[in-house]
Formats: C-alpha cells, sequence, structure tokens
C-alpha cells in the first residue's frame, strides 16, 4: 500500500491541469467556498465530490454539535499531548483521529491547534500545545503526520496571532517580527516543513493591522514563498469579508458555506477584472492535489457518519492520557499507592464526581463515554477490597454552571437530558429523533440532528436535576433564538427571539427555586431555534447553595480514610472558545478544599483536572500534586492506572506555572483592548520570562517525576562546529530504579553574548525513553542550525543613514551588528545544558561556533 499523503507524478499533475481547464469560470468559483456548514460544494459533472471537515483537535466530531452527535473517541486535549513529549506517540494518536474522521465521512480535521500558551489565562490554552516552539513544533509534526497517513488533510491552526479568545474577531495582534517568527510562526513552520501539512486554517483576528485571512505576507510571502506550503488554507468560521484581497493574499476556502465573499463574488471579481482568474485555477489546483495526495478524488459526496468503536484506539487513548499526566510533587514516595495497604479511600473534590475530559467551544464532542474519576475508582478497587467513600465538598465554581451528566437523570434513568426534535420552530410537529444529552447546553451548527432541518426546528429536553445541598437554589437560563423552561418549584420562564429575529445576542433569564439534597427536581425544556447560517444556543445553568456542611463532610470522610484524593479543576464552562477565564485561581472554594483535607488526612493527593495551570497556593503543604489535565475520555481509567501504580505518570509540563498571575508574562499585555493587543514581553514567553526576571514559578517548564530513579551521562559529538553544522548530542540514560519508568531528556541551548537580546537558554531537542528496570539506552539528540540561530530583523535605512551621517561629525553605525534580516548565529561559545527541566540542569557541555552566519533565508 502506498503511504499517504503521496507524491503526484507528472500524469497526475497533467490531469488535474486538465480538469481545472475543463471547469468554468463559475465552478471553479464554486470551489472556493463551502457548500453548507461542514462541507466544500460539489462539481458532479466533473466528478468532484462535496468534502466533508470536521471538529478537530481532540477527536472527530462529525457535522453535528448537539446530541444527535455521533459518539467520537476523545482523545487528550493538546496540552495533555503535548505533556507526554512523546512524539511516535502523537503520532499513533494523530492517526486514530485520521480513522475518526474518515469513520465521519469527512476527509479534513479541522486542527491540530498550535497557537504558543501565551497565557494560562487564554480560554483555549488547553487546545494548545505548549509555551515553547520547539515542543508546540514537533508535537504539531507528529499529530500531522498521524492524521495524514490516514487520508485526512490536518488543519493547523489558527494562522496567527490568536493566542486569546477577548475580541477575537476583531482585535489586532501587534507582534514584532523577531517574536513570530522565533516563537509565533514557528510551530506552523515545522508542520508545514517538517510534517508535510495539507491544510492551514488562518485566524478570525489581525496580525499587525491586516485581518489573518487577508494577509498577504502571512500567506503568500511567509506560507508559500518561504516554507514551500503546497496545500490548503481555509479561513477560520465567517472569519472571511472581502473577496480580492483574499484571493490575491492566498486564501483558498471559505468557510462555511455558502459563500460570501468567495464563490459568486470571486466570479464577479474576475468578471469585472479586479482579480485575474489565475487566482481562482491556482486555487482550485491546490485543491485538486491536495485531495489526490490523500486518495480522496472518487469520494462519494455526504457519506454516512458511522461511530467506530476501535478497543485499540480506546487503549491509545488511556495510554495517551498516563503518559500525559503529570506528577508535580510526591514526598515520602506517596505515590502510587499500594492497594494491599489499604481499606478506605475518600475521593472529594467537585472534579472527582463529574468527567471533566475536555474544553469547551468547537473542541467539544460527545465522547463514546463519559466516566468521573469516582466511576473508574469505584471500577478498579471493587474487586481489591477497598472502600470507596465521595463527597464534593463543595461545588465546582462560585459561578453558575452548567448541569452535567452527573447532575442530570432522564426520564428514564440515564444521565443527562431526554431530547425530541420537532420541525418547523414546532412542538405540535412530530419527533423526527430523539437523542440523549449529556450536558444542559444543546449548541447547533448545521443540521441539529438526521432528517431536522436546520432552517428551524424545534427540541423539548426533559429529564430531572438532582440537587446534593439543601436550600436556595438559582438557575440561569440562556439561550440566543427562543426558550421556554418548566422545572418544579418555580413558574415558568420564557426567552423570546431576539427584536431583529437573529439567532445572535444571547439573553438570560434568572429564577431561584429551594431544593433539599437527594429530591429531584423535574426540568421540561422548549426550544425553538435555526442553525442552517450561525449557531444557536440554550443552556441551562445552576448556582447551588455554598454552605460549610459539604466541606465538613468531606473533611469527616478524609479524616476516616487511608488516604484521601482531592480531584479539583476547571471544566468547558471555565476553559472555552468564545472567552478567557478571569482568573488563575482554582474556581470556588476549591483552594480551601484542599487546605482543609490536608489539615484533616495528611496522606492527601492533589489531583488537579484543568486544561491550563492553575495556581496551587497550597503546593508546599501537600505532600502529593498530579496534574490530569482535560486528559480525555480515558482519563480517569487512565488515572487509577497512575494513582495504582499500574501505569507510570509519563508527563512533563508543556507550560511553566506561576505562581501568581502578576508574574505571568503577558500580565499587562493580556488581553488587550482598545481593540488591540500587544505582545509587549516580546521574546520572553513561558519560562524564558521566568528565568529572565528570577522570578519563582510554582511548576518550571519540562518538569514531573516518575515512579523509578534513571542516570545520565552527556557528552557531544564535537566540541566545535562551523556556524551551520548540526551538533549532536549524546546520552546515556540508564533505568536505576526498580520498576519500568519515563524519563524525558531536555537539551537548551544557552548563547553567547549578542548584540540583540536572547532569551537565556531555549529548549533546542528532546527525547523521550520508556526504560525497564536496569535498562540503558543511548539517545542521540541532533542539534540543526537553527537550534543555534536567531531571527534578526536587520535594518534597512542602514546605507542611508550610513550616508547622512558621512556629512557630520558623527560616527557611522557599526554596520556588523546591523545585519541582514534573516537568521543569524553568533560565533562563541555556546552552552548545551541537557536537563530535567528549565529548572533542573543534569549537564551542562560547551560547543564553540566558528564564524558567524547572518541573513540565513528562511
Ligand atoms: C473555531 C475553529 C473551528 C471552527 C469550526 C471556529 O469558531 O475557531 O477552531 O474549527 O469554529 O467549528
Amino acid at each position: 500500500m502506498t503511504s499517504l499523503p503521496r507524491r503526484l507524478g507528472d500524469d497526475e499533475r497533467a490531469e488535474i491541469h486538465a480538469v481545472v481547464s475543463g471547469l468554468t469560470l463559475d465552478q471553479k468559483c464554486a470551489l472556493t467556498a463551502g457548500r453548507d456548514m461542514w462541507s466544500t460544494n460539489a462539481i458532479p459533472e466533473a466528478g468532484i465530490p462535496a468534502w466533508r471537515t470536521t471538529d478537530g483537535p481532540s477527536g472527530a466530531r462529525g457535522t453535528m454539535l448537539g446530541p444527535a452527535g455521533v459518539r467520537a473517541l476523545c482523545m487528550p486535549s493538546g496540552s495533555a499531548l503535548a505533556a507526554t513529549w512523546d512524539v511516535d506517540l502523537v503520532r499513533e494518536v494523530g492517526a486514530a483521529l485520521g480513522r475518526e474522521t474518515r469513520a465521519r465521512g469527512a476527509r479534513i480535521l479541522l486542527g491540530p491547534t498550535v497557537n504558543i500558551q501565551r497565557s494560562p489565562l487564554n480560554g483555549r490554552t488547553f487546545e494548545c500545545f505548549s509555551e515553547d516552539p520547539c515542543l508546540a513544533g514537533a508535537v504539531s509534526t507528529a499529530y500531522v503526520q498521524g492524521v495524514q497517513a490516514e487520508g485526512v488533510i490536518a488543519t493547523v491552526k489558527h494562522y496567527a496571532g490568536n493566542e486569546a479568545e477577548f475580541e477575537r474577531n476583531s482585535i489586532n495582534s501587534i507582534i514584532d517580527e523577531r517574536s513570530l517568527r522565533e516563537l509565533y510562526l514557528a510551530p506552523f513552520e515545522a508542520a508545514v516543513k517538517q510534517g508535510g501539512t495539507l491544510g492551514i486554517m488562518t485566524a478570525y483576528n489581525r496580525l499587525n493591522g491586516t485581518f489573518c485571512a487577508d494577509h498577504r505576507w502571512l500567506i503568500a510571502d511567509v506560507l508559500r514563498d518561504e516554507w514551500g506550503f503546497e496545500g490548503i488554507t481555509i479561513s477560520d468560521w465567517w472569519a472571511l469579508a472581502t473577496t480580492d484581497t483574499a484571493a490575491v493574499a492566498g486564501l483558498d476556502l471559505e468557510m462555511p458555506g455558502p459563500a460570501r465573499a468567495m464563490g459568486p463574488a470571486l466570479a464577479a471579481a474576475i468578471r469585472c477584472g479586479s482579480v485575474q482568474e489565475a487566482a481562482v485555477d491556482a486555487i482550485v489546483t491546490r485543491l485538486l492535489t491536495a485531495m489526490t495526495m490523500i486518495d480522496a478524488r472518487a469520494d462519494a459526496s455526504d457519506s454516512p457518519e458511522r461511530p467506530f468503536d476501535m478497543p485499540a484506539d480506546v487503549a491509545l487513548a488511556r495510554r495517551a492520557a498516563a503518559e500525559a499526566m503529570v506528577l508535580v510533587r510526591n514526598q515520602g514516595a506517596l505515590l502510587p499507592l499500594v492497594a494491599a495497604d489499604l481499606k478506605r479511600i475518600a475521593i472529594l473534590g467537585p472534579n472527582a464526581g463529574r468527567a471533566q475530559i475536555m474544553g469547551g467551544g468547537s473542541a467539544t464532542l460527545r465522547a463514546q463515554h463519559l466516566t468521573s474519576p469516582l466511576d473508574a475508582f469505584e471500577a478498579a478497587t471493587a474487586s481489591l477490597g477497598i472502600e470507596i467513600a465521595h463527597a464534593a465538598g463543595c461545588p465546582p465554581t462560585d459561578d453558575f454552571a452548567v448541569l452535567e451528566a452527573s447532575e442530570l437523570r432522564t426520564p428514564t434513568g440515564e444521565p443527562g437530558l431526554q431530547v425530541s426534535f420537532h420541525a418547523g420552530r414546532s412542538l405540535l410537529s412530530p419527533v423526527l429523533a430523539e437523542h440523549r444529552a449529556d450536558r444542559a447546553e444543546l449548541t447547533f451548527m448545521g443540521s441539529p440532528a438526521d432528517g431536522v432541518p436546520p432552517e428551524g426546528f424545534a427540541l423539548r429536553a426533559r429529564g430531572q436535576y438532582l440537587p446534593v445541598a439543601d436550600g436556595r437554589h438559582r438557575f440561569r437560563l440562556s439561550t440566543n433564538a427562543a426558550a421556554h423552561l418548566t422545572i418544579a418549584g418555580a413558574a415558568p420562564v420564557a426567552l423570546a427571539w431576539g427584536d431583529d429575529d437573529a439567532p445572535r445576542r444571547m439573553r438570560e433569564a434568572e429564577f431561584e427555586i429551594d431544593a433539599r439534597a437527594g429530591s429531584p427536581i423535574d426540568i421540561d425544556l422548549e426550544f425553538a431555534g435555526e442553525s442552517a447560517l450561525n449557531f444557536c444556543q440554550v443552556t441551562l445553568k445552576c448556582l447551588p447553595p455554598s454552605g460549610d456542611d459539604a466541606l465538613v463532610e468531606a473533611e469527616a470522610l478524609a479524616a476516616a480514610a487511608d488516604v484521601a484524593l482531592v480531584v479539583v479543576g476547571t471544566g468547558p464552562a471555565i476553559e472555552s472558545e468564545g472567552f478567557d477565564r478571569s482568573s488563575h485561581g482554582l474556581p470556588g472554594r476549591q483552594d480551601e478544599l484542599v487546605r482543609r483535607i490536608v489539615a484533616a488526612n495528611p496522606r492527601t493527593i492533589v489531583i488537579v483536572n484543568s486544561g491550563s495551570p492553575v495556581a496551587m497556593p497550597w503546593i508546599d503543604t501537600v505532600p502529593a500534586v498530579l496534574q490530569c489535565w482535560f486528559g480525555g475520555q480515558e482519563m480517569a481509567p487512565a488515572l487509577t492506572d497512575v494513582v495504582l501504580g499500574s501505569a507510570e505518570p509519563g508527563g512533563r509540563a508543556p507550560i511553566s506555572f506561576p505562581h501568581r498571575i502578576e508574574h505571568s508574562p503577558s500580565f499587562g499585555n493580556f488581553p488587550g483592548g482598545a481593540g488591540e493587543v500587544r505582545y509587549g514581553e516580546g521574546l520572553l514567553v513561558g519560562y524564558r520570562w521566568y528565568e529572565a526576571r528570577d522570578l519563582p514559578v510554582a511548576v518550571p517548564f519540562g518538569h514531573g517525576l516518575g515512579y523509578t530513579r534513571f542516570s545520565w551521562r552527556a557528552r557531544l559529538q564535537r566540541d566545535r562546529i562551523a556556524a551551520g553544522d548540526t551538533l549532536t548530542v549524546i546520552v546515556d540514560v540508564t533505568n536505576v530504579g526498580d520498576r519500568r519508568g519515563a524519563d524525558v531528556v531536555q537539551v537548551y541551548v544557552a548563547p553567547p553574548p549578542s548584540p540583540l537580546p536572547r532569551a537565556p537558554k531555549e529548549l533546542r531537542g528532546f527525547a523521550k525513553l520508556i526504560l525497564d528496570a536496569g535498562e540503558t539506552r543511548t539517545v542521540e539528540i541532533a542539534l540543526d542550525a537553527r537550534a543555534f540561530a536567531y531571527w534578526h530583523p536587520g535594518d534597512e535605512a542602514t546605507e542611508s543613514i550610513q550616508q547622512r551621517l558621512t556629512a557630520t561629525p558623527f560616527a557611522a553605525p557599526d554596520t556588523a551588528v546591523r545585519r541582514r534580516r534573516g537568521w543569524a548565529i553568533e560565533a562563541g561559545d555556546h552552552i548545551i545544558h541537557v536537563a530535567r527541566s528549565s529548572a533542573d540542569i543534569v549537564q551542562s557541555l560547551t560547543v564553540m561556533v566558528d564564524g558567524a552566519l547572518d541573513g540565513i533565508a528562511p
């Protein structure tokens, strides 16, 4: 079997050329925009099918966002995948996602998200890989290779400067070229050059004044001319508004359809001469070339979306979740627990009984199953004679939170709500489909359910809410369409369509009821929406009373247990596309819960279930802390593997965890204001900043403990190289402990004195190893020219300044430091740090770089 993507021969290129030449202008332009929310246009007469896209990035959701979506495999989110530092594993994950995409009848997966984790507060930090471009680039490359080998185009997003959700559709990200080149563009560059990605999604925002979908420098100059990208560029959803500028910049596909800026508008622009026909020929050629490379030309349009329960892929998701978990602290080797020594475990915390496995927004999908840590520990300990005691201790937040599956029961006793769909915005019309919703957040884009017209539909969601506290519960209903809610014990509430009748603006209504723990409350929600051209949504949130009783109950259970596990964290209501986090702290009373539990039982393990760093003000008082991220649908089973010791916590932090958000690099420049966000910290992102500013962090970049010990011996292949040469770092790694375990060798390069400021050191290579007790392996980490280079913006005015100064008594500028624009390497000693984290250097070696290079082409 040929491996995909294929290289095309001359015959195939000629065939594509012939097809393009045979299409009319209108047919060609039709291919530049989507047909509907998720598919491209078909030209059946020319044998071109409609190709389907699907989000991405931690699964392949398919076309339906709401409860009718096909159950899909949910892999760990971006930050978790990067925390594995295991490119082979990520390649396997990518391949599983490629297979899932095919099962959804799609050929384009909208992921991975490779934006740099500039702030822990970005709503999508959970979706992104890392604060470091080397790690993010390597993980992106592996992900893309895995996906595309299954005949699916990966769409690396969001290009570029989309590092926050604040005003994302209009904000102007102001980033100097050097920071762009060295940090923000680097993961995209790796995905293109090493990963061979065939898809790039442009971002919503403006970059240095120009919308990314229209950005000629970004698309035509850098992506295509410099990096040699041959695939297709896709606009983020509704991000495209111009015809001529976008076509000239090199944007290929406007999504979703029907077309606004491309399609017929492009045909009109070509007819009136403002755009050359060659532009659309190039677009269609690129589209057909990419589709031929993944063998998708003979696809049928609109294939059915199938579930795809592959036990091997589910097992892979479990392995990946464990390999991602970062053991932050483990005093007295409290972990792994020895089952034989345990009679009772207390599983506490608001995330113990909830499956918080993914973040919110377009990355959401209907996972194959929702398993909470509590469910998983009950299952894992059932045969071991260990008793499990559980209490949440406090609500997940002190704000309103969407009702989750664990708090809801359908009329037939399953977790969630039962939803029936009707046509034409009327519940009087017959039921067309019935599904179970996992949460009381129903979002629709495109078709709400098979056979239900997206132009107008109604639904009824029924079930019960299961209160866990006594007292006043506040509820909030919100929608951008029309909703009517009846909830036992309260007067009905209704929200009508907005004044303009357009499903856009969110409206809310609040009400309160008295509830008793354990006494279910009936919910009957009616909703009418339309999701053909936009998204519509209805959510039901609750703010339960938060007295001390729950904390006291949790303390008592902790005190009576051999060990207490406290599962704290966030969830899709806190970390989501669409908004940024308002605080770095754990929401609600979770910090207080941790402090009280550790006081009640010194054998306390805190499990942090969040997609991005949270503050851990209690870190020094808790013996064991395990960061488990949004670990995907197998996160909870993997957690039992790690806690009970059948798996290693293989993760290392892909992002630094600051003690205080005020210490973080972008503080003061995040999220921006007055229409712009200035990346004022420049190059000093993540550990580069904390080290340069000598600021302590709670968890350093790259940190993570294991259950065994390793010894290292590192050497350089040579101690002197010419600028531009590759240097190999050779490290013998021995597992000197008594069990199998994982280790990550990290190589950082510290530069010699340079004319421009440089970060103290930068990650330039790494390797993950899993070794048996006593085993030794030698790894070779290659540092190529770029590992020693930095971007020099040059100074185009140098010559004219020299001329000007010759007529003055002032000295001419030193041309030696006014280099040409491009990558530059300094001559001199570079220190190669072989390290366990950015803060834990094991060995430092020196290489002398002879000669300097400047103006190296990208
Ligand atoms: C997101 C993209 C996503 C697209 C389609 C946008 O809002 O930014 O990441 O792929 O929607 O759902």
